[in-house]
């Protein structure tokens, strides 16, 4: 049986951490093993610099290019004795297809540039990983995860063609693995026409999971610089606990709801062939971490652990509220009209709640949100309140709601059976 491994930005940021990827490797070299790696850390977030930079015409981009590409040979340094490993060639090949991209005046598709220049992050981080690896006798094959997973050229969020993604990895990846470990990038696909495409940031954990469904998988570890998956973010609650198991459908709610422990899109393709989802700890690598999967309810000396209560708190949120000026009901019409707009410039909504002639949305902050409030200006009449927090519980109780929202103005709020949402200003600065 074939496990699948993601090691993300993290784990692998500079070159005791990939030292440390090695030792836990090592303990598995004798099964077969798909590792899926995502950008160093930060990279993607510097990536992203660059092609604004390039796009808005700023002269920085060279500059931060440069920057990015010392930090990459350091680690290089660090890792390699011999100056002339080839690998030192092969980041720099790979830096200098965005050279030249800058070299020519940016085209107007932005979404398009975007993921040509930010897909090198893990071009080159799997080309170090990988080849430190070998350098270490643990035989890993290098693999472009191009020519594996498809999706239509929707950039920056390509739609996963599954049929042809499944047949490339069924049948190509599993005769590979007899006596090696195969080494590939997440967040990357490609189109038909061979170019590169995203599937939306922190995407890694999805490509792991694509492996992981396409090739029947033992199960998939995700390796975390957190001991598993925990009820709550540790910044802001320090009471938070960690989960031994969860079910698919918590974790599912949880990255619903914005809990960044796991990529929303990761539940599915793993819960559709009941596969399960390991999420470790890199640090402690022997310690338990969280599985999540078909369980039954886990009895911990009496209490159902799987109803332990979920907090996931959303910070710098906004509040819309999107009222008909003609008196209008909003309804059928007026809504499709309005997640037409919200849909086509990405705005993400957190929640939303309607009233006869007024329709109320919490989202993140957004670039395009001025050319969304002039399309919905003509028809509407729009509030905006910002600074807010969305905190939502799942398997509340009535003393839980009072804990966390005594001495806030409640803008908003939402209740169903298991889960109750809040709108709050100026909850907490740090720790709750
Ligand atoms: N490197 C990508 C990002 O930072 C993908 C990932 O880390 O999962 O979004
Ligand atoms: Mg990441």
């Amino acid at each position: 049986m074939i496990q699948v491994f993601k090691f993300g930005g993290a784990s692998i940021k500079d070159a005791a951490s990939i030292r440390n990827v090695f030792a836990i490797l090592k303990k598995y070299k004798d099964e077969k093993v798909v590792i899926v790696v995502s950008a160093l850390d930060k990279t993607t977030n510097k990536l992203e610099e660059i092609t604004n930079a390039y796009f808005n015409k700023q002269e920085n981009a060279h500059e931060l290019l440069d920057n990015l590409k010392s930090q990459h040979f350091n680690i290089l340094n660090e890792l390699f004795e011999e100056k002339n490993h080839p690998v030192f060639n092969e980041i720099n090949n790979s830096f200098v297809e965005i050279d030249w991209i800058l070299e020519d005046l940016p085209s107007d598709r932005y979404d398009y540039l975007y993921d040509q220049i930010v897909s090198v992050g893990e071009m080159v981080s799997t080309k170090m990983v990988s080849a430190y690896l070998n350098h270490c006798n643990l035989k890993t094959q290098w693999m472009d995860v191009r020519d594996f997973v498809r999706t239509d050229n929707t950039y920056r969020e390509g739609k996963v063609f599954w049929d042809v993604t499944e047949k490339n990895i069924a049948t190509k990846i599993p005769g590979l693995l007899n006596d090696q470990f195969v080494l590939t990038q997440g967040f990357l696909a490609g189109t038909a026409e061979n170019y590169t495409t995203t599937l939306g940031r922190e995407g890694s954990d999805y490509t792991a999971a694509i492996f992981g469904y396409c090739l029947q998988a033992e199960s998939v570890t995700i390796w975390k610089d957190v001991a598993g998956v925990l009820n709550a973010d540790p910044r802001y609650f320090f009471d938070a606990e960690k989960f031994d198991n969860l079910t698919y459908h918590e974790a599912i709610e949880m990255a619903y709801y914005g809990a960044s422990v796991i990529h929303p899109k990761t539940i599915k393709p793993l819960q559709n062939k009941n596969i399960p989802l390991y999420v470790r700890s890199f640090i402690h690598p022997d310690e338990q971490g969280t599985v999540i999967g078909e369980l039954p309810p886990v009895r911990d000396s009496g209490s159902v652990k799987n109803n332990m209560p979920i907090l996931v708190l959303k910070k710098d949120q906004l509040l819309f509220s999107i009222t008909s000026k003609d008196f209008s009901f909003i309804a059928e019409d007026n809504l499709s009209f309005i997640f037409g707009v919200l849909s086509q410039y990405n705005v993400k909504m957190n929640m939303m709640q309607n009233a006869a002639i007024s329709f109320s949305i919490c989202i993140d902050r957004n670039e395009n949100l001025s050319t969304v409030i002039k399309l919905l200006d003509e028809n509407f009449s729009i509030k905006t309140n910002g600074g807010l927090d969305l905190l939502t519980i799942r398997h509340y109780t009535e003393s839980l709601i009072e804990k966390y929202t005594s001495g806030k103005e409640i803008l908003l709020e939402q209740k169903s059976r298991n889960t109750v949402q809040l709108v709050m200003r100026d909850l907490i600065s740090d720790q709750l």
